[in-house]
């Protein structure tokens, strides 16, 4: 049993994986701990998908609902974002640029990520001869799919699954350790990566929500519209006999300014869930982002999801529906399962911020710029939780970004 570490991480998801990986080699004594259960056999990686319906977002929300919460707009997707080992299982690692970390901090994470530009297969030819599209890199195992922590965080890495931190103890202004059902592992330093909601619920179990103003607050989730149309036989047929066939293929970006940008991805009869008759398909998703609210929020007490509708959120929906028909009606045929639409907010699954990092005269941010947490010194945030704006992409390569960089310090 332990019972001390120099590094305590808590969440093993894409934060804590990345945390991990930085602290490789160093020498220190790290644990991670995991809320979730290991899912496969030597614990070889965690599962990040709640079962949808009753077991996921609902059960989530009827359970702060019964502990005397509110919700003014519950997120459909929110249970996947607060499950367990962060995106492993699905297609993910698309990692296209936002912002908040420096070119270098991009680079290192893209390279833990493993992303590369698979070019020159079939659909990508396809797409770049038929429609100017070119692909962007994607982070996604040769070998048996994408396990997502597992796989960024490198040897070795071996989270005590079923141990669910409580709190945080501290005095002084320094934290001296995380408890765990009846005892405390001691720690020099404690990493908090346990998603928005947890590590905001965390954080507000060790008592620390009054020095915190910003805790819970300026939360974001990712309008995305989404539509489908069917990759014409003849074209599909050149197509069929590719190596990677199994993998999403030829995705492109095409960024504006305020971060809108569409994805494009060229999918197998089987990936295309049986909704498009058997054909080979496009899937168009068309993402925008969301204003700086510091009203949208998750706070404990009591237990409430608040994330009200305004009109600049209508406005991005408008705007990222408007964009999946363009090129929907440019890609088509679209297919009759496959009309434009926007997807039920939260379905995006890339909620962020809740614990963000920041300037000091920055009223949201609980943490510095290097994720140090603002009220105890030796504690410190990464993860989705801590990403200082809306999202803009996908945002596993920022929170890897950012968590290298408090991997460094720690490091030092
Ligand atoms: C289905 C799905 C697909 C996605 N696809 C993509 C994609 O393609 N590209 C992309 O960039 N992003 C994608 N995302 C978003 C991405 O997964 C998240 O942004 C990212 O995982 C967040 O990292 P994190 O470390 O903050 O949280 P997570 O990865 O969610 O990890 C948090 C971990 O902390 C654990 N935990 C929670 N509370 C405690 C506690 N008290 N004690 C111990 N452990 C605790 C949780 O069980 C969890 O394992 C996807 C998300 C989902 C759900």
């Amino acid at each position: 049993m332990v019972n001390e570490a120099e590094v305590v991480i808590v969440g093993s998801g894409m934060g804590g994986a990345a945390i991990y990986r930085s602290l490789q080699g160093s020498g220190l004594f790290v644990v991670v701990l995991e809320a979730g259960r290991a899912i496969s056999a030597g614990n070889t990686h965690l599962r990040n998908l709640l079962p949808r319906g009753d077991g996921g977002w609902r059960t989530f929300l009827s359970v702060m609902l019964a502990e005397g919460g509110t919700t003014s707009a519950p997120l459909p997707g929110l249970g996947n974002c607060c499950g367990v080992g962060g995106n492993a299982l699905v297609w993910s690692g698309i990692v296209l640029r936002d912002t908040g970390a420096s070119e270098a901090e991009f680079e290192l994470a893209a390279s833990w990520l493993g992303a590369r530009i698979v070019s020159g297969s079939p659909r990508q030819e396809w797409l770049r001869e038929a429609h100017g599209l070119a692909p962007v890199p994607l982070a996604w195992s040769p070998v048996e799919g994408w396990h997502g922590p597992m796989q960024l965080a490198g040897p070795g890495y071996s989270p005590l699954p079923s141990q669910a931190a409580r709190r945080i103890v501290h005095r002084g202004g320094r934290a001296i350790g995380v408890e765990i059902g009846d005892r405390i592992i001691r720690a020099r330093h404690i990493v908090v990566c346990a998603g928005v909601i947890e590590t905001v619920r965390l954080l507000w179990a060790s008592g620390l929500a009054r020095e915190l103003p910003g805790l819970g607050r300026g939360i974001a989730h990712h309008p995305v519209a989404v539509a489908q149309v069917a990759i014409p036989a003849e074209a599909w047929s050149r197509m069929a006999e590719e190596p990677d066939i199994d993998r999403p293929a030829a995705v492109r970006e095409f960024p504006a300014a305020d971060g809108a940008h569409t994805l494009i991805i060229a999918e197998p009869p089987w990936m295309a869930d049986g909704r498009a008759g058997g054909r080979a398909t496009l899937s168009i998703y068309a993402y925008t982002t969301l204003d700086d609210d510091p009203n949208r929020r998750v706070s404990f007490d009591p237990p409430c999801f608040d994330v009200p509708r305004t009109a600049a959120e209508t406005r991005c929906e408008e705007r990222a529906l408007s964009n999946a028909k363009a090129w929907a009606e440019r890609l088509g045929p679209i297919l009759p399962s496959g009309r434009p639409r926007v997807l039920p907010r939260g379905a995006d699954q890339h909620l962020v911020g809740g614990a963000r990092t920041g300037d000091t005269d920055d009223p949201l941010a609980v943490a510095d710029r290097n994720g140090r947490l603002r009220s105890l010194e030796n504690v410190w945030i990464a993860g989705a939780a801590a990403l200082p704006t809306p999202v803009t992409t996908h945002p596993t390569q920022r929170i890897v970004a950012l968590a290298a960089r408090t991997g460094a310090l720690l490091r030092g």
